[in-house]
């Protein structure tokens, strides 16, 4: 096999950089074709001059002299700017390998371009399927893109569901056999604290997840368990399976990544560290096992593997996801633009960690029949998602 060479839309976050850490570790299978970045433009110099990338991206005029003024030395990359540049290298002829690892809807734009140009897809940015499930997994069929499922769940499932051999398997097959996907939550820093205690939480220990290192807005996620709904929605539209057969189970451990329960009673699942190089390093390779890096797993040291049902009452954005999917994909978009505006002023103060759910709860009903909605086109698709967040903006404002 010839060299692939990566565009890694988000490099200078959590996935961004262990997908760099990965690809670094074959140096004869990758090449680092194009890096986008949006605030931290310094990092994005150093990761550029080392990897020797051609192209890379920035959100405007002051990132691009950030960049000038902290490059390195060595011949320059190109530089392009701005949203609409960021989504066309997807296309570009020398990119075999996209890796959407934007947080939130913003990565929608980049992730769909990726799949229009019929590239293989590696998919972290979850915001993506839910925003535009329908349209997404449209643009991976028509274009013969290659979509393999990032987030640990989705691609622990992957791992777990029969693929005819010699194909290189496409999410979103109703496979045959299934009764139900089993998504596994670690259930957050907050499993385990008095429910009257959760008013006062503070970003900081939001942010300090038990088994993950992540980025701050799907650690917040984490911890209310809106994470976990996203990740419902994205595997209805991954693997075309119904909100009714999709069960979330709490394993505090985080070593079992999610399971398959076929028709006979068995039950598939996939294990590991806690480390999102395994299933990056699955799709950079898929469907050859590369090394990640990572570690071996000692079931005997752990000991045992624990699992409970999630309460709903500690988690009310978890019930707000699965009433969200039932109500169309309007609902999707108003539940996810809701929540990135609610985690954002959680995380700089605006409100209370409660009110992350009553903000997306308020949004929800204030968006009445546009929640049942199936806006068709990025158009509409990111119109309702602006409105929403204006609106969700006003109630933080007036919710502290
Ligand atoms: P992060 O905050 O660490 O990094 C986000 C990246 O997106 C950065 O490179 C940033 O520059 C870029 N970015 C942010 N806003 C942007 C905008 N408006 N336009 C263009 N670029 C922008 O986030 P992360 O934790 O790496 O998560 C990335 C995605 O992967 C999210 O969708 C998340 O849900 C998903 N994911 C992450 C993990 C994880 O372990 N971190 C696991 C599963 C899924
Ligand atoms: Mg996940």
């Amino acid at each position: 096999m010839g060299i692939q060479r990566l565009y890694i839309l988000g490099s200078t976050g959590s996935i961004g950089v262990n997908t760099l850490d990965v690809a670094a570790r074959h140096p004869g299978r990758f090449e680092i074709y194009a890096l986008s970045a949006y605030s931290r433009i310094e990092q994005l110099a150093r990761q550029a001059c080392t990897t020797r990338a051609r192209v890379v991206i920035v959100p405007d005029d002051a990132a691009r002299g950030r960049f000038l003024a902290a490059w390195p030395g060595g011949p320059l990359p190109e530089i392009r700017q701005g949203a609409q540049a960021l989504a066309e290298t997807a296309a570009d002829l020398e990119v075999d390998i996209v890796m959407a690892a934007i947080v939130g809807a913003a990565g929608l734009p980049g992730a769909l371009a990726a799949a229009r140009a019929g590239k293989r897809v590696l998919l972290a940015n979850k915001e993506a399927l839910v925003a535009a499930g329908a349209l997404f997994m449209q643009a991976v069929h028509e274009n013969g893109a290659e979509l393999l499922p990032i987030d640990s769940e989705h691609n622990a499932i992957f791992q777990c569901l029969p693929r005819p051999p010699g194909r290189a398997g496409a999410p979103g097959d109703p496979a045959p056999g299934v009764r139900r996907l089993l998504l596994t939550a670690s259930g957050g820093p907050f499993r385990q604290t008095a429910l009257d205690r959760l008013d006062s939480v503070t970003p900081d220990q939001a942010c300090a997840h038990p088994t993950w290192q992540m980025g701050r807005k799907i650690s917040v996620d984490s911890a209310t368990m809106l994470n976990k709904g996203l990740e419902v929605i994205e595997a209805h539209w991954l693997f075309a399976m119904p909100a009714e057969r999709i069960d979330v189970l709490i394993h505090p451990q985080s070593m079992v990544h999610s399971m398959v329960e076929y028709e006979d009673g068995s039950v598939l699942a996939q294990l590991g560290q806690p480390d999102m190089r395994t299933p990056i390093a699955y799709g950079l390779g898929f469907p050859e096992r590369i090394d990640s890096g990572v570690g071996l797993l000692d079931l005997a040291r752990l000991g045992h593997l624990d699992f409970e049902e999630p309460d709903l009452r500690r988690f009310p954005c978890l019930r707000l996801s699965f009433e969200a999917l039932g109500a169309g994909q309007g609902a999707c978009i108003v539940l996810n633009a809701a929540n990135e505006i609610a985690v954002d002023g959680f995380l700089h103060g605006r409100i209370r960690y409660t009110q992350i759910p009553d903000v997306i709860g308020r949004c929800l009903d204030d968006f009445g029949t546009q929640t049942t909605s199936h806006p068709g086109s990025l158009d509409d698709i990111m119109g309702l998602d602006a409105r929403t967040r204006s609106v969700a903006t006003q109630f933080c404002a007036t919710s502290r």
